[in-house]
């Protein structure tokens, strides 16, 4: 056998399990078609981890209420920002009104601790601001906002530094089940392992069942808007209005803008956006606008799907717009599964810490001096906007799972999001990519293949 496990896919599950699996003196390889892990996980620096309030289903609730309580310390291990919000959910009309009791009773028979229901009063008391007239409010002090592609990163980082073998812009196009476990075959390889854990979403290959394929209910949509600080005369406290055709939702960022997710059953243009967030909060600075996006909102159950266990074949179905929160529990049920069916021990050597990362702009004048006095590139501002140095960059191209493309860049360390959108820092970055990775400047691609940034030279210099 050439693994004891291959896991396919690399997004935020995928990584996650290959961090609990690595615990494991088990050989196992993860197999990832794009060029970087966790190249899915939406570009929004702030995802909310949700505390199975809002749950209809109770499975997904379950599963919300055990990741929400893995967070804190999951996050605190790995340096992943992470932080606590209140959060009001408010029902704008009367009828609707009546539900909130509903959902209270329910979050209280699922034994949610922390949550209250506020009258008129009290719900001015946590959020002044509010330009809308309401009876009550859900009140809860579970929820948090978490930066979701640095957590799935750092999974990905850990499990390689405990001895994962990642295997990037490698495909897989068929899982077939053999007299002793499987055959993964890729574009490039066939593999054999005991046992496959899928996290790619479809079922397309020959050993899923034809039963089991998922219908996705996707006919929502979510029109994000987001906007810098001190747009909003807000606490910052996630707020939730709902009313029968719309819902919207604030929070604010890891880096304290706010971001409006507007879902509804169609698309919205960029002044309607706007305007909905001026019905709710008295003065909003229009000129804060920093990007505008659409995604499509998905509500399908996450199963985990061990039906074929026996076998040693475990899919992990679904699309969920709590994922992020589920993650850690999911990994941890799969994981727990795998380990049981396989002839394993906990490993004496198992590294249970991410390497050291510097945020330069976070740190205080006496640490810059101190990274600036080891690494002169950390005295090196590349993006601007962000202030982003130089050696940030190197750092996320020389790490386990370095980047290898600007997406990956942006991703690790926030350069060419800000105000200008790259157009101070770009060139700079792909410069550096080249250099660092040995490559032609108009190789550089953007996140996947053919997506190079610059298409021709038309002088032969070695840096621009
Ligand atoms: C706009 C938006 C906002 C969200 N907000 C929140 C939030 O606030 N809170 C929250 O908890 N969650 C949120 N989510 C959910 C969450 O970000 C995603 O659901 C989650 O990232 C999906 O993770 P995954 O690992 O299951 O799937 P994916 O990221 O889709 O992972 C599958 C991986 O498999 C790879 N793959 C596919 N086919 C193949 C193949 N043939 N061979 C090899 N590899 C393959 C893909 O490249 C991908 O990397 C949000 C999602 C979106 C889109």
């Amino acid at each position: 056998m050439d693994y004891d496990v291959l896991i396919l896919g690399g997004g935020i599950i995928g990584c996650a399990a290959a961090y609990e699996l690595s615990k494991y003196s088990l050989n196992i390889a993860l197999i990832e078609k794009d060029y970087d892990i966790a190249d899915d996980v939406a570009l929004i620096n702030s995802s909310i981890v949700y505390d199975g309030v809002e749950c209809e289903d109770n499975l997904m609730c379950k599963l919300e209420i055990m990741g929400n309580y893995m967070m804190n310390e999951i996050t605190k291990k790995f340096n992943v920002p992470f932080e606590r919000k209140d959060s009001l959910t408010i029902f704008e009309s009367d009828y609707q009104s009546k539900k909130i009791q509903y959902i209270y009773e329910r979050a209280k028979k699922r034994g949610i601790k922390d949550i209250y229901m506020l009258d008129k009063n009290s719900i001015g008391d946590i959020e002044p601001n509010l330009n809308i007239n309401v009876k009550n409010a859900l009140y809860s002090k579970n929820k948090g906002v978490i930066c979701p592609y640095d957590l799935a990163i750092a999974y990905g980082e850990v499990a390689f530094d405990n001895g994962v073998n990642f295997k990037l812009e490698e495909e897989v196009l068929d899982i077939q089940k053999i007299s002793k476990g499987f055959r993964v075959i890729t574009n490039k390889n066939k593999f054999t392992c005991n046992m496959v854990l899928n996290t790619i979403p479809g079922d397309i290959y020959t050993v899923n069942s034809p039963l089991e394929k998922s219908i996705e209910k996707n006919n929502k949509k979510l029109n994000f808007m987001l906007f810098k600080k001190g747009a909003f005369n807000s606490s910052g406290n996630i707020i939730n209005i709902i009313n029968d055709n719309e819902e919207i939702q604030y929070s604010n960022t890891i880096q304290g803008d706010i971001l409006l997710a507007l879902k509804s059953n169609r698309s919205f243009q960029y002044e309607e956006t706007l305007s909905k967030s001026k019905l709710l909060f008295n003065q909003v600075d229009h000129k804060k606008v920093s990007a505008f996006y659409h995604w499509s909102y998905y509500e399908n159950k996450i199963i985990i799907d061990d039906s074929l266990i026996d076998k040693g074949y475990i899919k992990v179905t679904g699309k969920h717009y709590g994922q992020v929160t589920m993650t850690p529990a999911i990994a941890k049920i799969a994981c727990e599964t795998i380990v049981s069916n396989l002839n394993c021990m906990l490993k004496k050597d198992f590294v249970d810490k991410r390497r050291e990362i510097y945020r330069f702009k976070e740190l205080s004048n006496n640490e810059k001096i101190d990274l600036i006095n080891m690494d002169k590139k950390y005295g090196k501002i590349i993006c601007n906007c962000k202030h982003v140095t130089e050696g940030e960059i190197i750092d996320a191209i020389r790490r386990p799972l370095g980047a290898r493309t600007i997406e990956g860049i942006k991703r690790r360390t926030g350069a060419i999001l800000g105000d200008c959108q790259g157009s101070y820092c770009l060139d700079k970055i792909i410069s550096i990519l080249a250099r660092e990775t040995n490559k032609n400047i108009s190789d550089i691609v953007k996140d996947s293949k053919n997506s190079n940034i610059l298409s021709v030279r038309i002088k032969q210099f070695n840096s621009m």
